[in-house]
């Protein structure tokens, strides 16, 4: 039977005895099950709308009286996880893309990222490659810029053409936009990227577009949450936290190597379907192809809208608070663009993510493509 979120408990209990002390020094999880009792009237609908539960009615309406949860927390920064495998269940429907594209290509004749000199603004210290970003015309920060993506389709990394020559590019352009930054003002060295994909993921212009800042004095609360965490840790085991994440989830069978880059399916995603790709640094030369393959792998998952964010040490001199941090990637599925509903509520906001996607399955998907 292949591993799944459900049957953690049996996975962690064939761990062997070291990975078994990381995975308990790392993770704690509980099981529940949640109990729904159907009327009568209701039997119908839901042996229809859950179908893919079993192949009898009344096996449906069984997986539904009695719905496994699983809980997972990681017990060095918090991050925790509600799964149901109900949900994680449904089988991945490719979706025709006709009405999204249409959509995105009715945008194109008002497009002002199809024309950045004219319909967008420069930062202080110009353009990279003439016109390949801008600055965000209502900034969030001192330094606020975008990557503007020369297709006008986001959807281009389902397409057979997208190369990982132009992440590359990406990650080039955006680390001379911060060079530049930070050489107009030295205390500005907190780079972070992150690229938010169509409507779902908060983007606001449909264009293909990556973002940019680089703050002062102090690095945005999660990343240092993070760096704090994996210090704290390195006192108390004497060990780097990052590649004990990534042993952990090796361990677990839930990480798969793309080069020199770890890539991990995450056992306490942020939202659905969380990869999380682990470089020694930003400038690492396998970083391009393996955030490749990880979209590569929401392509095929049918992925139409995520966000993605890099976290990784300030610019300038090394800072010896930041011994140890890699460059991490984190990648997350954030719906179906034609869904009405956001994907995030007062739960994921102040309590805790609520994930349908068995990152067990989602590793799987990883390893084929890996
Ligand atoms: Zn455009």
């Amino acid at each position: 039977m292949p591993a799944r979120i459900t049957l953690l408990n049996e996975t962690a209990a064939a761990l062997a005895p070291e990975a078994r002390k990381l995975f308990d020094r790392f993770f704690d999880f509980a099981m529940s099950e949640a109990r729904v009792l159907p009327p009568k009237a209701m039997e119908g609908w839901i042996a229809g709308a859950f179908k893919y539960l079993a192949p009898t009615a009344e096996g449906v309406l069984e997986a539904i009286r009695r719905q496994p949860i699983v809980h997972v927390v990681n017990r060095i920064t918090g991050q925790a996880t509600l799964f149901n495998a109900i949900r994680s269940q449904r089988p991945i429907e490719a979706k025709d893309e006709g009405d999204l594209a249409k959509e995105i290509e009715a945008a194109k004749p008002k497009c002002s990222f199809c024309k950045p000199l004219e319909l967008t603004p420069a930062n202080t210290f110009g353009r990279i490659g003439e016109t390949k970003t801008c600055a965000n015309v209502a900034a969030y920060d001192g330094y606020h810029g975008l990557v503007i993506f020369e297709d006008h389709s986001p959807l281009r990394f389902r397409r057979d053409e997208f190369a990982p020559a132009e992440i590359a590019d990406l990650l080039a352009t955006s680390q001379a936009w911060a060079e530049k930054a930070h050489a107009e003002d030295p205390q500005a060295r907190f780079f972070f990227l992150m690229w938010n994909c169509l409507w779902k993921a908060g983007a606001s212009i449909i264009h293909g577009h990556a973002q940019m800042t680089v703050g002062r004095k102090f690095h945005y609360g999660k990343v240092e949450r993070l760096r704090r965490d994996a210090l704290a840790y390195a006192a108390q085991y004497g060990s780097n936290y990052f590649d004990d994440f990534v042993k952990v989830h090796e361990a677990l069978g839930l990480a798969v190597r793309y080069g020199s880059v770890a890539a991990v399916a995450h056992l306490t995603p942020a939202k659905e379907r969380e990869i999380v790709l682990v470089a020694e640094r930003f400038e690492s030369p396998d970083l391009p192809r393996a955030l490749h393959r990880a979209l590569k792998v929401y392509a095929r998952q049918d992925v139409k809208s995520y966000n993605l964010a890099f976290y990784m040490p300030p610019l300038g001199a090394p800072d010896p608070e930041w011994k140890g941090f890699p460059c991490l990637v984190h990648l997350v599925d954030r719906g179906d663009p034609a869904a009405k509903t956001a994907d995030v509520g007062a739960m994921e906001m102040y309590a805790s993510a609520v994930v349908s996607a068995d990152p067990f399955q989602l590793a799987e998907a990883m390893k084929e493509n890996s």
